[in-house]
Formats: structure tokens, sequence, C-alpha cells
């Protein structure tokens, strides 16, 4: 167990990073920031702040060996950065393999099958004619992905029937990509798990998920379906956690298909947007969890006493309470300077019931 007053240092330093300080606060840990951005929503909370780039190995290294662990908020830290971190000597959790595996949607594809985890039907695409080649086998329409850098509905591009397949692959600049089938799925859900350093697990009620433009707007815990599915969407999670020897908590998005199939989109190695109401609804949150797992602490316990519905705050919605604040609906804000269009300022978080049940 890492002694209170040791140094967590978290690699990027947007909300996630800032929520997380203030949950390794609370358990009296100083955590450090790295990040190239000048003044990120994380360093405003943290003890220490470098602003340096993640292809700066010297001061990757010099950073990590003034922490005792260091973590991450966000999944795109170069490889070259997490070996770097490595190289230290100071312990990196999650660890290199989660974001290698999380950061290219082919391998995370192909890893997810490999455990046994039913994904919708794919094709690696490298070039024009594979493209082609994948729009035949699934009928002429299908999603195209970029393998790398794509979030929040960026880096993707729907093709309804051949004709647009020119224009998709021009559009996301001619280079490796998945095709997915279109899925027609019911509804989205969340697994949320954390893994602690000696392997046990939590997880939180899978949440149902809404989004607009590809980007998470609003959800709502418990989602409505089968409890029974719930159940089998927290055991997928924490099977996957398991199959990466992972140490911290991870968010692994899956699509519910009417006859309550599930299908996994994609995994998270970090805290995650769905999981933003766990503090208030939980008797532990996702940020301790995280920071209580890096830290070789027990993790408490991810019960749940309230159903609740969280929503994303974007862009000048922040520059007027939410509907309800100071009743029964808290508000967090991540210390944005301007509510630019599409920025996520805040969230969130109203109570709508009594839990009827506390795990799923
Ligand atoms: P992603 O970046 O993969 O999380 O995709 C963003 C959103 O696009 C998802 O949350 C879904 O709403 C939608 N989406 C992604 N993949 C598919 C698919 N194969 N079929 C239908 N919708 C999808």
């Amino acid at each position: 167990m890492l002694p209170a007053g040791s140094v967590i240092g978290i690699l990027g330093g947007g909300q996630l990073g800032r929520m997380l300080a203030c949950a390794a606060a609370k358990l009296g840990f100083d955590v450090h920031v790295y990040c190239p951005e000048t003044a990120p929503p994380a360093a405003r909370v943290a003890a220490r702040h470098v602003c340096a780039g993640y292809e700066d190995a010297v001061a990757l290294r010099n950073f990590a060996k003034a922490c005792d662990i260091v973590t991450v908020e966000f999944e795109n830290v170069p490889a070259a950065a997490a070996e770097a971190v490595a190289a230290s000597g100071t312990p990196f959790r999650p660890g290199a393999k989660a974001l290698a595996v999380a950061q290219d949607r082919a391998e995370e594809k192909a890893f997810l099958e490999s455990v046994g985890i039913a994904v919708a039907d794919w094709r690696r695409v490298d070039t024009r004619e594979d493209l082609l080649n994948g729009l035949q086998a699934f009928g002429g329409a299908g999603l195209l992905k970029t393998r790398r850098e794509g979030y929040d509905g960026k880096g993707q591009a729907v093709i309804a029937s051949r004709a647009d397949a020119d224009s998709a692959w021009e559009d996301l600049g001619a280079r490796a990509c998945v095709l997915e089938t279109l899925v027609e799925f019911d509804l989205e859900i969340s697994g949320l798990v954390a893994r602690g350093l000696s392997g046990e697990c939590v997880a939180w009620t899978p949440p149902h998920n809404m989004h607009s433009e590809g980007m998470l707007r609003r959800s709502r815990v418990p989602a409505p379906v089968d409890p029974q599915v719930l159940g089998q969407a927290q055991d997928i999670s924490v099977q996957l956690a398991e199959a990466m020897d992972y140490v911290g908590v991870l968010a692994l998005e899956f699509f519910v298909m009417a006859d309550g199939q599930l299908l996994a989109n994609e995994f998270a190695p970090r805290v995650h947007n769905s999981g933003h109401w766990t503090p208030e609804a939980c008797a532990t949150g996702q940020f301790e969890n995280h920071i209580r797992a890096v830290a070789g602490w027990p993790l408490g316990r991810a019960e749940r006493f309230h159903d609740v519905e969280m929503i994303n705050i974007v862009g000048q919605e922040a520059l007027r309470p939410p509907a309800g604040f100071g009743t029964d609906v808290s508000l967090t804000l991540y210390g944005k300077g301007e509510a630019r269009a599409g920025r996520k300022m805040g969230h969130s978080v109203r109570r709508t019931g009594p839990a009827r049940s506390r795990t799923a």
C-alpha cells in the first residue's frame, strides 16, 4: 500500500485528471500532472504541473522519478511516452499493454475476440480495395473508423452504399481503418469496473448511455434492461480486466440488441464519462477506486444507493445552473475557461429515486 503523502503522477490534464486529483487529495496523496497544455483543468487542483510534450522522454523520466506511481487520464499517450515512464522504474498503472490495445481499434477488437468477448462483425481496412471488399461482405453498408485517435464520434464515417465509399475513405485521410457492420442496437450501456493490485474487482451498475453527434450527453442508471443482462455486462467487463491483468478503473461500452445479446464496442483504460455519477450515487466512486487501485489500497464497494441521471454540460450550457440545482441535483464544473461550442464543461447528477437494486 502506497502510504498517504506519496505522490501520484497523472499523464493528461483534462477533467478526468482533475476529478482523479481531487479523489487522490481526499486520500491524502499529492498529485503531479504532466501534459503539454499550459493551464489545464487538472493542474488547477494539483500540487505540481509539468508542462511538457509526450515526446519529451527526458521530461517524462524526470516527472516519473518524482512520483511514487504514475497513471493516465487518457488512452492516447504515445507508446514511447509509456515506455519512458516505465524505464524510470516508477510503477505505471494500468500499464503500457492496456494502452496499446485501446489505442488501436483493430488490436482492440482482435483482443476482445481472443478472450471470448463478442463484437460486431468487422474487417481491417488498409486500402481502398479492402474497404470495397468489406462493404461487399456487409451488404454494401458499414461504419468506417480510423484505427487510431478517434474519440467522441470523430474519425468515423457512415457508409450507406458503395457510392459513399471513396468519399468516406478520403475524408478519413486514406489511412488504416476498421470497417464495422452498422449495428441496429436497442440501446448502449457501459460496464464500469475497478480491479485492485491484488486482483479483486468491483463493478458498478451499468448505465444507459445516450449520445448526440457521437458525444455522450446523458447516462441513466440503472439502464432499462433485464437485470440479468446488466449482470452479464458486469461479468464481461470483469473478464476483460482480468484478461489484461489490469489495475485501475476501465469502462467497456456495449450495444444491447433487441434479444438482450451484448456486443462490445470499445473499452477505455481509464475512468469514464459514463461513470461520473458514481461518486454521488455509490458507496465508492470511480475516481476514488481508481486511485485506491493504482496505490495498492483495498477497493471500496460499488454498491449504489440511488437511481440517477447524469447529464453532460456542454458549451454555453455552463453559463446557467442546471435545472433543479440546489435540490436533488449536484453540479461538477471542470474549471475550463471558455465555454466553446461542443466543449465538455461539467456535468450534473440528478437523483431520480432510491435504488431498487443496489448492484445491477
Ligand atoms: P465509438 O467512437 O466507437 O464509441 O462510436 C461512437 C458512437 O457511434 C457509439 O457510441 C454508437 O452510438 C455509434 N456507433 C459506433 N459503432 C457503431 C456501429 N458499428 N453501428 C452502429 N453505431 C455505432
